[in-house]
Protein backbone atom coordinates (compact mmCIF):
# COMPACT_ATOMS: atom_id res chain seq x y z
CA UNK A 1 0.00 0.00 0.00
CA UNK A 2 1.23 3.40 -1.23
CA UNK A 3 -0.66 6.77 0.00
CA UNK A 4 -0.11 7.99 -3.06
CA UNK A 5 -1.96 5.24 -4.71
CA UNK A 6 -5.14 6.40 -6.73
CA UNK A 7 -7.13 5.32 -9.44
CA UNK A 8 -6.89 5.19 -13.04
CA UNK A 9 -11.06 4.28 -14.60
CA UNK A 10 -10.57 3.97 -18.87
CA UNK A 11 -13.82 5.17 -20.62
CA UNK A 12 -15.19 2.75 -23.02
CA UNK A 13 -17.98 3.28 -25.99
CA UNK A 14 -18.08 6.45 -24.55
CA UNK A 15 -15.11 7.35 -26.56
CA UNK A 16 -17.20 6.55 -29.83
CA UNK A 17 -19.82 8.80 -29.53
CA UNK A 18 -18.25 11.59 -31.11
CA UNK A 19 -20.40 14.20 -30.89
CA UNK A 20 -21.67 13.23 -27.48
CA UNK A 21 -18.62 12.59 -26.24
CA UNK A 22 -18.70 15.63 -23.97
CA UNK A 23 -22.29 14.93 -22.25
CA UNK A 24 -20.93 11.09 -21.76
CA UNK A 25 -17.76 12.26 -19.79
CA UNK A 26 -20.04 14.56 -17.55
CA UNK A 27 -22.72 12.30 -17.05
CA UNK A 28 -19.88 9.53 -16.16
CA UNK A 29 -17.58 12.34 -13.80
CA UNK A 30 -20.54 12.97 -12.07
CA UNK A 31 -21.51 9.43 -11.10
CA UNK A 32 -18.23 8.36 -10.26
CA UNK A 33 -18.02 11.82 -7.79
CA UNK A 34 -21.47 10.37 -6.27
CA UNK A 35 -20.20 6.99 -5.58
CA UNK A 36 -16.66 7.76 -4.59
CA UNK A 37 -18.95 10.21 -1.68
CA UNK A 38 -19.07 7.21 1.11
CA UNK A 39 -15.23 6.28 0.31
CA UNK A 40 -13.52 9.53 1.48
CA UNK A 41 -12.38 13.35 -0.16
CA UNK A 42 -10.87 12.54 -3.51
CA UNK A 43 -10.03 14.85 -6.40
CA UNK A 44 -11.73 13.43 -9.85
CA UNK A 45 -11.23 14.63 -13.55
CA UNK A 46 -11.52 13.32 -16.53
CA UNK A 47 -8.04 13.65 -19.20
CA UNK A 48 -8.10 11.84 -22.85
CA UNK A 49 -10.27 9.48 -21.89
CA UNK A 50 -9.10 8.41 -18.37
CA UNK A 51 -10.90 9.32 -15.50
CA UNK A 52 -8.29 10.38 -12.40
CA UNK A 53 -9.24 9.54 -9.17
CA UNK A 54 -7.09 10.95 -6.68
CA UNK A 55 -7.68 10.94 -2.81
CA UNK A 56 -7.17 14.09 -1.11
CA UNK A 57 -7.01 12.87 2.21
CA UNK A 58 -5.00 10.15 4.97
CA UNK A 59 -8.46 8.78 5.27
CA UNK A 60 -9.89 7.80 2.43
CA UNK A 61 -11.08 3.88 1.75
CA UNK A 62 -9.34 3.26 -1.29
CA UNK A 63 -10.46 -0.34 -1.27
CA UNK A 64 -13.85 0.79 -1.41
CA UNK A 65 -13.29 3.26 -4.01
CA UNK A 66 -11.86 0.15 -5.80
CA UNK A 67 -14.98 -1.71 -5.71
CA UNK A 68 -17.07 1.10 -6.30
CA UNK A 69 -14.95 1.91 -9.78
CA UNK A 70 -15.61 -1.22 -10.74
CA UNK A 71 -19.99 -1.26 -10.58
CA UNK A 72 -19.79 1.99 -12.45
CA UNK A 73 -21.00 1.75 -16.15
CA UNK A 74 -19.27 3.13 -19.24
CA UNK A 75 -15.65 2.11 -17.08
CA UNK A 76 -13.77 -0.21 -19.60
CA UNK A 77 -10.41 -1.00 -17.27
CA UNK A 78 -9.65 -0.05 -13.58
CA UNK A 79 -6.18 0.53 -12.10
CA UNK A 80 -4.59 1.36 -9.06
CA UNK A 81 -1.57 3.14 -9.58
CA UNK A 82 0.54 5.82 -8.36
CA UNK A 83 2.33 9.40 -9.33
CA UNK A 84 5.15 10.44 -9.70
CA UNK A 85 7.39 12.84 -11.45
CA UNK A 86 8.37 12.47 -15.23
CA UNK A 87 11.52 11.20 -15.02
CA UNK A 88 13.20 8.36 -15.41
CA UNK A 89 14.79 7.68 -11.90
CA UNK A 90 11.64 8.86 -10.33
CA UNK A 91 9.58 5.88 -12.17
CA UNK A 92 11.79 2.82 -11.91
CA UNK A 93 12.17 4.27 -7.99
CA UNK A 94 7.75 4.25 -7.71
CA UNK A 95 7.76 0.88 -9.36
CA UNK A 96 10.52 -1.08 -7.24
CA UNK A 97 8.62 0.20 -3.77
CA UNK A 98 5.13 0.41 -5.36
CA UNK A 99 5.17 -3.82 -7.29
CA UNK A 100 7.55 -4.96 -4.70
CA UNK A 101 5.26 -7.61 -3.60
CA UNK A 102 4.67 -8.34 -7.25
CA UNK A 103 8.14 -8.65 -8.37
CA UNK A 104 9.09 -11.15 -5.29
CA UNK A 105 6.17 -13.38 -6.66
CA UNK A 106 7.32 -12.96 -10.49
CA UNK A 107 9.75 -15.15 -12.22
CA UNK A 108 9.64 -12.82 -15.49
CA UNK A 109 8.72 -9.23 -16.25
CA UNK A 110 8.27 -6.70 -18.63
CA UNK A 111 7.55 -3.07 -19.01
CA UNK A 112 4.78 -1.61 -21.28
CA UNK A 113 4.51 2.50 -21.83
CA UNK A 114 2.41 4.30 -23.08
CA UNK A 115 3.01 8.60 -23.89
CA UNK A 116 0.28 10.62 -23.57
CA UNK A 117 2.61 13.15 -23.42
CA UNK A 118 4.42 13.80 -26.43
CA UNK A 119 6.86 16.31 -25.15
CA UNK A 120 8.33 14.03 -23.20
CA UNK A 121 11.99 13.64 -24.40
CA UNK A 122 11.41 9.31 -25.02
CA UNK A 123 9.26 8.15 -27.00
CA UNK A 124 7.38 4.46 -25.57
CA UNK A 125 9.65 1.85 -26.69
CA UNK A 126 12.43 3.73 -25.22
CA UNK A 127 10.77 4.52 -22.02
CA UNK A 128 10.09 0.23 -21.63
CA UNK A 129 13.81 -0.48 -22.32
CA UNK A 130 15.33 2.03 -19.95
CA UNK A 131 12.75 1.31 -17.04
CA UNK A 132 12.74 -2.54 -17.91
CA UNK A 133 16.84 -2.59 -17.52
CA UNK A 134 16.74 -1.09 -14.64
CA UNK A 135 14.13 -2.97 -13.05
CA UNK A 136 16.01 -6.32 -13.39
CA UNK A 137 18.75 -4.64 -12.31
CA UNK A 138 16.71 -4.28 -9.15
CA UNK A 139 15.41 -7.53 -8.94
CA UNK A 140 18.27 -9.72 -10.08
CA UNK A 141 15.89 -13.60 -9.80
CA UNK A 142 13.32 -11.72 -12.37
CA UNK A 143 14.18 -11.78 -15.88
CA UNK A 144 12.50 -10.02 -18.95
CA UNK A 145 9.93 -11.86 -21.01
CA UNK A 146 8.02 -9.85 -23.67
CA UNK A 147 6.02 -12.98 -24.61
CA UNK A 148 4.69 -14.21 -21.72
CA UNK A 149 5.55 -12.18 -18.52
CA UNK A 150 3.89 -12.82 -15.13
CA UNK A 151 3.95 -9.49 -14.37
CA UNK A 152 4.01 -6.67 -16.62
CA UNK A 153 4.74 -3.01 -15.07
CA UNK A 154 2.63 -0.41 -16.60
CA UNK A 155 4.31 3.45 -17.03
CA UNK A 156 2.02 5.76 -18.71
CA UNK A 157 3.45 9.32 -19.15
CA UNK A 158 0.44 11.61 -18.94
CA UNK A 159 0.08 15.67 -18.87
CA UNK A 160 0.86 16.38 -15.29
CA UNK A 161 2.98 13.25 -13.70
CA UNK A 162 3.83 9.73 -14.96
CA UNK A 163 1.64 6.89 -13.23
CA UNK A 164 3.00 3.15 -12.79
CA UNK A 165 0.39 0.48 -12.52
CA UNK A 166 0.28 -3.37 -12.43
CA UNK A 167 -2.11 -4.73 -14.84
CA UNK A 168 -5.99 -3.25 -14.87
CA UNK A 169 -9.27 -5.02 -14.41
CA UNK A 170 -11.93 -4.92 -16.08
CA UNK A 171 -14.79 -2.71 -15.04
CA UNK A 172 -18.26 -2.84 -15.35
CA UNK A 173 -18.75 -2.09 -18.86
CA UNK A 174 -21.83 -0.65 -20.71
CA UNK A 175 -22.64 2.76 -21.11
CA UNK A 176 -23.03 5.68 -18.16
CA UNK A 177 -26.37 5.62 -16.46
CA UNK A 178 -28.57 8.75 -17.67
CA UNK A 179 -26.89 8.17 -21.18
CA UNK A 180 -29.73 6.41 -22.40
CA UNK A 181 -32.92 7.90 -20.81
CA UNK A 182 -35.26 6.17 -18.86
CA UNK A 183 -37.46 2.94 -18.12
CA UNK A 184 -39.65 1.65 -15.31
CA UNK A 185 -38.72 -1.96 -14.40
CA UNK A 186 -40.87 -4.50 -12.47
CA UNK A 187 -38.79 -6.26 -10.54
CA UNK A 188 -40.26 -9.30 -8.28
CA UNK A 189 -37.95 -11.58 -5.59
CA UNK A 190 -37.01 -13.77 -8.05
CA UNK A 191 -33.76 -14.43 -10.06
CA UNK A 192 -34.83 -12.95 -13.50
CA UNK A 193 -35.72 -9.51 -13.06
CA UNK A 194 -32.69 -7.99 -11.46
CA UNK A 195 -30.12 -9.60 -13.55
CA UNK A 196 -32.47 -7.97 -16.52
CA UNK A 197 -32.64 -4.29 -14.39
CA UNK A 198 -28.97 -4.66 -14.53
CA UNK A 199 -28.01 -5.65 -18.17
CA UNK A 200 -30.28 -2.44 -19.34
CA UNK A 201 -28.93 0.08 -16.97
CA UNK A 202 -25.55 -1.33 -18.34
CA UNK A 203 -27.07 0.07 -21.69
CA UNK A 204 -26.61 3.61 -19.78
CA UNK A 205 -30.69 3.58 -18.92
CA UNK A 206 -31.82 5.12 -15.60
CA UNK A 207 -34.42 2.98 -13.93
CA UNK A 208 -37.33 3.52 -11.50
CA UNK A 209 -38.84 0.08 -9.98
CA UNK A 210 -42.59 -1.31 -9.82
CA UNK A 211 -43.35 -4.06 -7.34
CA UNK A 212 -46.62 -5.95 -7.12
CA UNK A 213 -47.71 -6.78 -3.56
CA UNK A 214 -50.87 -8.84 -2.61
CA UNK A 215 -51.00 -8.46 1.04
CA UNK A 216 -52.02 -10.95 2.92
CA UNK A 217 -51.16 -13.89 0.47
CA UNK A 218 -47.44 -11.95 0.35
CA UNK A 219 -45.55 -10.94 2.92
CA UNK A 220 -43.43 -8.04 4.53
CA UNK A 221 -40.70 -9.86 4.62
CA UNK A 222 -40.85 -10.61 0.71
CA UNK A 223 -41.05 -6.58 -0.12
CA UNK A 224 -37.87 -6.18 2.16
CA UNK A 225 -36.59 -8.78 -0.01
CA UNK A 226 -37.09 -6.51 -3.05
CA UNK A 227 -36.09 -3.90 -1.79
CA UNK A 228 -33.01 -5.85 -0.56
CA UNK A 229 -32.44 -6.41 -4.06
CA UNK A 230 -33.06 -2.54 -5.35
CA UNK A 231 -30.59 -1.67 -3.03
CA UNK A 232 -28.04 -4.05 -4.18
CA UNK A 233 -28.71 -3.05 -7.81
CA UNK A 234 -28.36 0.53 -6.53
CA UNK A 235 -24.43 -0.02 -6.59
CA UNK A 236 -24.76 -0.07 -10.27
CA UNK A 237 -27.54 2.25 -11.13
CA UNK A 238 -27.41 4.59 -8.22
CA UNK A 239 -30.38 5.95 -6.42
CA UNK A 240 -33.12 4.74 -7.53
CA UNK A 241 -36.95 4.75 -6.55
CA UNK A 242 -39.35 1.70 -6.31
CA UNK A 243 -42.81 2.14 -6.54
CA UNK A 244 -45.00 -0.37 -4.54
CA UNK A 245 -48.27 -1.12 -5.88
CA UNK A 246 -51.55 -3.16 -4.65
CA UNK A 247 -52.63 -6.13 -5.83
CA UNK A 248 -54.43 -8.14 -3.41
CA UNK A 249 -57.61 -6.90 -4.86
CA UNK A 250 -57.20 -7.12 -9.10
CA UNK A 251 -55.96 -10.62 -8.18
CA UNK A 252 -58.97 -11.72 -6.20
CA UNK A 253 -60.80 -10.09 -8.70
CA UNK A 254 -59.42 -12.42 -11.40
CA UNK A 255 -59.74 -15.10 -9.11
CA UNK A 256 -63.29 -14.79 -8.39
CA UNK A 257 -65.01 -13.78 -12.44
CA UNK A 258 -62.06 -15.01 -15.15
CA UNK A 259 -61.46 -18.70 -16.12
CA UNK A 260 -58.55 -20.26 -14.09
CA UNK A 261 -56.22 -20.96 -17.09
CA UNK A 262 -55.67 -17.60 -17.50
CA UNK A 263 -55.52 -16.63 -14.48
CA UNK A 264 -51.72 -15.28 -14.62
CA UNK A 265 -52.07 -14.27 -18.19
CA UNK A 266 -54.50 -11.52 -17.22
CA UNK A 267 -52.78 -10.73 -14.20
CA UNK A 268 -49.50 -9.87 -16.31
CA UNK A 269 -51.68 -7.61 -18.28
CA UNK A 270 -52.97 -5.78 -15.35
CA UNK A 271 -49.19 -5.68 -14.14
CA UNK A 272 -48.10 -4.16 -17.81
CA UNK A 273 -51.21 -1.18 -18.18
CA UNK A 274 -50.03 -0.28 -13.97
CA UNK A 275 -46.49 -0.02 -15.07
CA UNK A 276 -46.93 2.08 -18.17
CA UNK A 277 -49.36 4.26 -16.13
CA UNK A 278 -46.33 4.61 -13.81
CA UNK A 279 -44.02 5.00 -16.62
CA UNK A 280 -45.60 7.94 -18.74
CA UNK A 281 -45.67 9.63 -15.21
CA UNK A 282 -41.89 9.06 -14.18
CA UNK A 283 -41.10 10.54 -18.12
CA UNK A 284 -40.01 6.61 -19.06
CA UNK A 285 -40.24 5.22 -22.35
CA UNK A 286 -39.85 1.16 -22.00
CA UNK A 287 -40.96 -0.98 -19.48
CA UNK A 288 -38.21 -3.98 -18.78
CA UNK A 289 -39.19 -7.60 -17.59
CA UNK A 290 -37.19 -10.55 -16.80
CA UNK A 291 -38.93 -12.70 -19.09
CA UNK A 292 -37.19 -15.49 -21.12
CA UNK A 293 -39.00 -17.51 -23.70
CA UNK A 294 -40.15 -20.84 -22.67
CA UNK A 295 -39.14 -20.54 -19.41
CA UNK A 296 -42.34 -20.77 -17.53
CA UNK A 297 -46.21 -20.87 -19.51
CA UNK A 298 -46.53 -17.06 -19.47
CA UNK A 299 -43.48 -16.66 -21.77
CA UNK A 300 -44.00 -18.87 -24.42
CA UNK A 301 -44.70 -16.44 -27.62
CA UNK A 302 -48.03 -16.37 -27.44
CA UNK A 303 -48.31 -15.84 -23.96
CA UNK A 304 -45.77 -13.21 -24.32
CA UNK A 305 -48.01 -11.68 -27.34
CA UNK A 306 -51.11 -11.45 -25.28
CA UNK A 307 -49.54 -10.07 -22.19
CA UNK A 308 -48.00 -7.20 -24.56
CA UNK A 309 -51.03 -6.72 -26.19
CA UNK A 310 -52.37 -4.09 -23.42
CA UNK A 311 -49.29 -1.55 -23.73
CA UNK A 312 -48.11 0.53 -26.98
CA UNK A 313 -44.73 1.14 -24.90
CA UNK A 314 -41.61 -1.17 -25.71
CA UNK A 315 -41.40 -3.93 -23.07
CA UNK A 316 -37.60 -4.74 -23.07
CA UNK A 317 -36.36 -8.45 -22.10
CA UNK A 318 -32.93 -8.61 -22.09
CA UNK A 319 -33.37 -12.52 -20.97
CA UNK A 320 -35.39 -13.34 -23.64
CA UNK A 321 -32.53 -15.60 -25.35
CA UNK A 322 -30.68 -16.85 -22.26
CA UNK A 323 -30.51 -20.17 -20.22
CA UNK A 324 -31.58 -20.06 -16.44
CA UNK A 325 -27.85 -21.27 -15.91
CA UNK A 326 -26.42 -17.85 -17.63
CA UNK A 327 -28.84 -15.95 -15.72
CA UNK A 328 -27.50 -17.66 -12.74
CA UNK A 329 -24.05 -17.01 -13.25
CA UNK A 330 -24.45 -13.26 -13.54
CA UNK A 331 -26.79 -13.26 -10.81
CA UNK A 332 -23.52 -14.36 -8.39
CA UNK A 333 -21.18 -12.09 -10.67
CA UNK A 334 -23.46 -9.05 -9.65
CA UNK A 335 -24.10 -9.79 -5.77
CA UNK A 336 -28.45 -10.67 -6.39
CA UNK A 337 -28.37 -14.39 -6.42
CA UNK A 338 -28.17 -14.54 -2.62
CA UNK A 339 -30.96 -12.38 -1.94
CA UNK A 340 -33.19 -14.27 -4.66
CA UNK A 341 -32.82 -17.42 -3.27
CA UNK A 342 -34.43 -16.31 -0.25
CA UNK A 343 -37.57 -18.42 0.05
CA UNK A 344 -40.68 -15.78 0.13
CA UNK A 345 -43.35 -16.10 -1.71
CA UNK A 346 -44.34 -13.85 -5.13
CA UNK A 347 -47.75 -12.42 -6.20
CA UNK A 348 -47.25 -14.43 -9.32
CA UNK A 349 -46.75 -17.56 -7.38
CA UNK A 350 -50.56 -16.92 -4.76
CA UNK A 351 -52.93 -17.77 -7.39
CA UNK A 352 -51.11 -20.06 -9.85
CA UNK A 353 -53.47 -21.62 -12.17
CA UNK A 354 -52.71 -25.53 -12.73
CA UNK A 355 -53.46 -25.86 -15.95
CA UNK A 356 -52.43 -22.77 -17.66
CA UNK A 357 -53.10 -21.90 -20.85
CA UNK A 358 -49.84 -21.93 -22.79
CA UNK A 359 -51.09 -21.22 -26.61
CA UNK A 360 -53.44 -18.76 -25.64
CA UNK A 361 -56.23 -17.19 -28.45
CA UNK A 362 -55.59 -13.54 -27.53
CA UNK A 363 -59.42 -12.73 -28.45
CA UNK A 364 -60.15 -15.47 -25.83
CA UNK A 365 -58.16 -13.48 -23.16
CA UNK A 366 -59.82 -10.20 -23.89
CA UNK A 367 -63.17 -11.63 -23.63
CA UNK A 368 -62.55 -13.31 -20.07
CA UNK A 369 -61.09 -10.30 -18.41
CA UNK A 370 -63.96 -7.81 -20.06
CA UNK A 371 -66.42 -8.89 -17.57
CA UNK A 372 -63.99 -6.64 -14.92
CA UNK A 373 -63.84 -3.19 -14.35
CA UNK A 374 -60.69 -2.66 -15.74
CA UNK A 375 -60.27 1.03 -15.57
CA UNK A 376 -61.31 1.14 -12.05
CA UNK A 377 -59.22 -1.36 -11.15
CA UNK A 378 -56.30 0.05 -12.25
CA UNK A 379 -57.05 3.62 -10.83
CA UNK A 380 -57.58 2.29 -7.23
CA UNK A 381 -54.52 0.05 -7.76
CA UNK A 382 -52.73 3.51 -8.66
CA UNK A 383 -53.96 5.05 -5.88
CA UNK A 384 -52.82 3.19 -3.14
CA UNK A 385 -49.07 3.37 -4.46
CA UNK A 386 -46.86 3.95 -2.11
CA UNK A 387 -42.59 4.60 -3.08
CA UNK A 388 -39.59 3.71 -1.42
CA UNK A 389 -36.33 5.43 -2.31
CA UNK A 390 -33.25 3.51 -2.36
CA UNK A 391 -29.97 4.66 -1.76
CA UNK A 392 -26.36 3.03 -2.46
P1 LIG B 1 -38.37 -13.61 -11.64
O1 LIG B 1 -37.28 -14.62 -11.40
O2 LIG B 1 -37.83 -12.29 -12.01
O3 LIG B 1 -39.34 -13.55 -10.51
P2 LIG B 1 -39.93 -15.49 -13.11
O4 LIG B 1 -39.20 -16.31 -14.05
O5 LIG B 1 -40.29 -16.04 -11.78
O6 LIG B 1 -39.17 -14.10 -12.93
P3 LIG B 1 -42.62 -14.55 -13.49
O7 LIG B 1 -42.89 -14.70 -12.05
O8 LIG B 1 -43.61 -15.08 -14.46
O9 LIG B 1 -41.23 -15.12 -13.93
O10 LIG B 1 -42.42 -13.04 -13.83
C1 LIG B 1 -41.93 -12.61 -15.05
C2 LIG B 1 -41.50 -11.16 -14.91
O11 LIG B 1 -42.60 -10.37 -14.45
C3 LIG B 1 -40.46 -10.97 -13.83
O12 LIG B 1 -39.17 -11.19 -14.32
C4 LIG B 1 -40.68 -9.52 -13.45
O13 LIG B 1 -40.10 -8.65 -14.41
C5 LIG B 1 -42.19 -9.41 -13.54
N1 LIG B 1 -42.82 -9.67 -12.22
C6 LIG B 1 -43.25 -10.83 -11.73
N2 LIG B 1 -43.77 -10.69 -10.48
C7 LIG B 1 -43.65 -9.37 -10.18
C8 LIG B 1 -43.99 -8.56 -9.05
N3 LIG B 1 -44.54 -9.08 -7.96
N4 LIG B 1 -43.72 -7.26 -9.12
C9 LIG B 1 -43.13 -6.71 -10.21
N5 LIG B 1 -42.80 -7.41 -11.30
C10 LIG B 1 -43.05 -8.72 -11.30
MG1 LIG C 1 -41.10 -14.37 -10.27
Amino acid sequence: MNNNEMLLLKLGEVVLKGLNRRSFEDKLVNTVRRRMKNCGSFQIYVRQSTIYVEPQKEDCDMEAAYTAARQIFGVVTVARAVPCEKDLNAIVETAKTYLADEFAAAKTFKVESKRSDKQFHMNSIQISQAVGGELAEAFPHVKVDVHKPDLTVYVEIREKAAYVHAPSVPGAGGLPVGTGGKAVSLLSGGLDSPVSSWMIARRGVELEMVHFVSPPYTSQQAQDKVLQLAQELTAYCGRMLVHIIPFTKIQEEIRRNCPEEYFTLIMRRFMMRISEAVAKKAGAHALVTGESLGQVASQTMMALGVTEDVTSMPILRPLIGTDKVEIIRIARQIGTYETSILPYEDCCTVFTPRHPAIRPNIEDVRAAEAVLDIDALVAEALEGETWVRVKP
